[in-house]
């Protein structure tokens, strides 16, 4: 069972209330009136009907229609969950852990429960649990200990027009379930329903969709930032309070700074007749406690902007909004097998994708809409947007398939299938990592690969942490890779840049980032996990105790696995060498005019400013991501050393022509 591997973080006893959270009954009938308002509740008896009669069910409705938070109450209600949960996948850990919340709540039970959430690193079930909210890389995870899923009655495919990888392939998966349980005396029926938002656009129906009028850019816009910026205090000086306003920007490090950028410049006097300005940030690494804040009603005299990835267009509503500002782009993983090269680019959403974030600003009265690009950008945009299986590295999907027994990867049914070359790359990546071995022209998982996908990590990063025993540094290892699954260890408030360099200065390492991260974590292990430490020395508390906790179960799985937990102490080379060992094939090569060019795809990539190596000029450099903004940055980097690269894979880095 892999969810054994993780904690009950919040173990509570279903059945019992705890008195101080007693509800106030109107609170209740309020809840429950509110639910009876929704566009879903009148097709309640239709719906069950559906699902009584047939063993896969197709539900569209519009975003905030009550799908994700009623159908699962309501097939509770009908008691059709007697003899196995029902499971709801999310394609993103903030839906996932907020819907739970926000159900139990309409439940009137505590989370943790009837109702719970299992995400990676993080879950809230009991025995008792029968209404279950994942991630649907959770549910993956699951399904390789238990192909049959055996657990759960209902699985509920949520979200499915994303179209993410992973809701993809377990489509193939609850499929083959359902069948080998048809077939096998003596098992349920699983059920499966697969929900998906309308995406068409004709479908903003009168009624549901008050009337939104739309503005596009007149000019095309050469930052977009900025131009969101400017329109948000537009907005601000003639709205109403409590109007309020979502803006649309592609990723966290965009949203922190315009978060931080908006609060300075709402303290202006020249805007002290507007409303207050409450500025909240989204975005999928924030924590909960953060994330939830976004659901608390604005406050009388007060206006709130949210500024959020992609994340609010469809899988979470928010009250409230009048305003709707679209950057018009969105950050994406896009994988060219060709190339092997992996990264987050922000692009261009598709048509699709900008109607959906239109539709945010009509939910409760008629509202506006501000697109920073002109009609004929618009015009210019995909209808809609690529399935993510279609763009993406597969190597995780692909260590996952053959770990639950699926051989033929190749003929597996995957809605879209990908192309040759990316099944081909994804290949090609795990023989490297040592994953897979091809006998006789099929793929089979190695004992090494067996192990790797028992973590719920990359493939690269699984594979260092098994080279870890063999480098003396496990230890190490997993106190960097937690960190890395965490987002933003560092705090920069605006207007305290230089002191927070300062005091991050003491934990800077020559050797670079990752040994960086790791003496930030063994200076707060050292301090007792102290929080007033960590705000003195500009680092985030939250996201340290995250990282301590992902530790905690990477150390389960090690157990599990057999890996031994080596320390080097302070023989950091052999921790650099270590992560070598899964990132070989992200190392820069610097080149005699003082450019890097990565050896993989002989692409252009610069160190980041922000970078412990950024000033200096190390021959080779391995980096943990690369992104594209403009430019190619490398995130994250430490010097490595060429003799490394050829002892770790002597054939790959002697066709890349590395001098030792
Ligand atoms: P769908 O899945 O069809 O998009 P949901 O079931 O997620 O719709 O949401 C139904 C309604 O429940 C939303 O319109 C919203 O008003 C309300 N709702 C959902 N989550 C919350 C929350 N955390 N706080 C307050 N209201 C919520
Ligand atoms: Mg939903």
């Amino acid at each position: 069972d892999s969810s054994a591997s993780f904690q009950n973080l919040k173990h509570k006893n279903p059945h019992k209330r705890s008195p101080q959270k007693a509800k106030n009954p109107e609170h209740l009938r309020n809840l429950l009136s509110q639910r009876h308002a929704l566009p879903i509740f009148p097709a309640r008896a239709r719906l069950l009907e559906e699902f009584k009669k047939h063993q896969t069910v197709i539900v569209i409705g519009e975003t905030g229609s009550g799908k994700t938070t009623q159908i699962p109450q309501y097939i509770h209600e009908e008691r059709l969950d007697r003899k196995g949960g029902i499971c709801i996948t999310q394609p993103r850990r903030v839906a996932a852990i907020s819907i739970a919340k926000r159900v139990a709540e309409e439940m009137d039970t505590n989370l943790g429960g009837l109702v719970g959430y299992s995400v990676r690193f993080e879950e809230a079930v009991c025995p008792a649990t029968k209404v279950k909210y994942v991630t649907d890389g959770m549910l993956l995870r699951e399904a390789i200990s238990d192909p049959l899923l055996s657990k759960y009655s209902w699985i509920l495919l949520d979200e499915a027009h994303e179209r993410t990888i992973n809701t993809d392939v377990l489509f193939g998966i609850v499929k083959d379930a359902q069948k080998t349980r048809r077939s096998t005396p003596g098992q349920d029926p699983l059920r499966l329903l697969i929900m998906s938002a309308t995406m068409d656009v004709d479908h903003f129906q009168p009624g549901r969709q008050h009337p939104i009028e739309m503005f596009y850019a007149k000019k095309q816009q050469e930052d977009y930032v900025m131009a969101t910026m400017t329109t948000v205090f537009q907005i601000h000086r003639e709205a109403p309070p409590r109007h309020d306003i979502l803006l649309f920007l592609t990723g966290q490090e965009e949203i922190d700074s315009v978060t931080a950028n908006l609060r300075q410049i709402a303290k202006d006097g020249s805007l002290a007749e507007c409303p207050r300005l409450r500025v909240l940030p989204m975005y999928a690494a924030l924590p909960a406690h953060q994330q939830l804040d976004v659901f608390r009603p604005t406050a009388e005299g007060e206006r709130k902007v949210i500024v959020s990835t992609n994340i609010a267009e469809t899988s979470i509503t928010i009250p409230g909004i009048r305003f709707v500002i679209d950057c018009g782009r969105a950050k994406v993983r896009t994988y060219h097998p060709g190339s092997g090269f992996d990264a987050l680019k922000v692009r261009k959403i598709s048509q699709a994708q900008a109607w959906q974030r239109t539709g945010r600003a009509g939910r409760e009265a008629s509202g506006n809409c501000y697109r920073a690009y002109t009609r004929a950008e618009f015009d210019a945009m995909d209808v809609n947007p690529t399935p993510e299986i279609l763009r993406s590295n597969l190597s995780s999907v692909m260590l996952q398939l053959l770990a639950m027994g699926i051989k033929n990867v190749v003929t597996f049914d995957f809605i879209d299938k990908p192309s040759a070359e990316h099944l081909e790359a994804a290949m090609v990546q795990l023989t490297f990592l040592g994953a897979v071995v091809i006998k006789s022209d099929c793929l089979e998982l190695t004992e090494a690969g067996r192990k790797m996908a028992q973590f719920p990590l990359e493939p690269r990063y699984a594979k260092v942490i098994l080279s870890g025993p063999e480098h003396g540094c496990t230890d190490e290892v997993l106190s960097i890779i937690s960190m890395l699954s965490s987002e933003s260890i560092f705090v920069n408030p605006a207007g305290k840049k230089e002191q927070a360099a300062i005091a991050r200065r003491k934990f800077t390492s020559v050797e670079g980032d990752h040994i960086t991260l790791l003496k930030v974590f063994r200076a707060f292990k050292a301090a007792k996990k102290n929080k007033m430490w960590c705000h003195e020395n500009f680092l985030n508390f939250r996201n340290l105790m995250y990282a301590t906790e992902v530790r905690k179960q990477l150390v389960q799985v090690c157990e599990r696995c057999g890996v031994a937990l080596t320390s080097c102490q302070q023989k950091t080379d052999s921790v650099r060498r270590c992560l070598a060992t899964g990132l070989f094939t992200s190392v820069a090569e610097l080149q005699l005019d003082g450019k890097y060019l990565t050896l993989d795809t002989k692409q252009e990539a610069a160190l980041h400013p922000t970078s412990a190596l950024f000033g200096g000029k190390p021959a080779y450099v391995l980096f943990t991501e690369l992104v594209l903004t403009g430019k190619a940055y490398m995130h994250l980097n430490s010097i490595v050393d060429p003799q490394w690269l050829h002892d770790i894979a002597p054939e790959y880095f002697r066709k890349k022509h590395v001098k030792r």
